[in-house]
């Protein structure tokens, strides 16, 4: 299967780094993906996933986590405030947080369930109007108001402008997170894992190079970038 690739993979690029093996955490991209081949990979033992919307990773985890011991759960989508609630109570991470509406919405949350899923600021680092995220020169600030209302993320995340050499976009990211004392990275997808690797990714999100092609259509919404 995809899995063992990837996994080999990024194992391969850690060592061409020079980074330490298990220093990138893969997150296997399992949004729309048909349930069996979910269940190969959480058999096959891996246990970090992510999902685009709150609905439907809703719909389907809470019954895999009965089954199998230890599933993280990330989320990567754009989250709507009105989700914020299910977002804090479902995710471990949120890579998403993207405004400041929104990092009020789970401030409350956090306060009012006791619990803090690892948070990620998206940047928005190709500038593109149409793109979610903190613009970079925003993004001190944006942080300020983040730890004002009793959050504290740890990491960075981007989503590359798609007809772009993404390697400068991930260049960009780590410089931010250098300079604001960021230590997480969440960047790199099936087709550049291995770039933003080098260039110091600490989550690589990849969906369809594990899985196979996605079919949208039926069931979901695709508020997120289609790849
Ligand atoms: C869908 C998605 C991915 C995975 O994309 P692949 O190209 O299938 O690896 C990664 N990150 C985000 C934000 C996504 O929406």
């Amino acid at each position: 299967m995809g899995l063992d690739d990837i996994r080999g993979r990024i194992a391969a690029a850690e060592r061409a780094a020079g980074r330490a093996a298990g220093s990138v955490t893969l997150i296997a991209v399992s949004k729309v993906q048909p349930a069996d081949r979910i269940e190969a990979v959480l058999g096959a033992g891996q246990r970090v996933f992510g999902e685009n919307y709150v609905q439907e990773a809703q719909g389907k985890w809470p019954g895999w986590r009965e089954r199998f011991d230890g599933v993280e759960l990330h989320m990567i989508g754009p989250l709507q405030s009105n989700k914020a609630k299910a977002a804090v109570e479902l995710f471990d991470a949120i890579h998403t947080l993207d405004r400041i509406s929104l990092a009020r919405k789970l401030a409350h949350q956090v306060a009012e369930q006791g619990r803090s899923p690892q948070l990620f600021v998206q940047v928005n680092t190709g500038d593109e109007p149409q793109k979610a995220g903190i613009l970079a020169d925003e993004l001190p600030g944006f942080l300020v108001s983040c730890r004002d209302l009793g959050l504290s993320p740890e990491g960075l995340m981007c989503i590359p402008p798609e007809d772009e050499d993404p390697v400068p976009h991930f260049r960009l990211l780590r410089r931010l997170a250098d300079e604001n004392g960021l230590a997480l990275l969440s960047m790199g997808m099936s087709a550049d894992f291995e770039a933003a690797i080098a260039e110091g990714a600490t989550h690589v999100r990849v969906g369809s190079a594990i899985f196979g092609a996605r079919s949208y259509g039926q069931t979901v919404k695709s508020t997120g970038p289609l790849v």
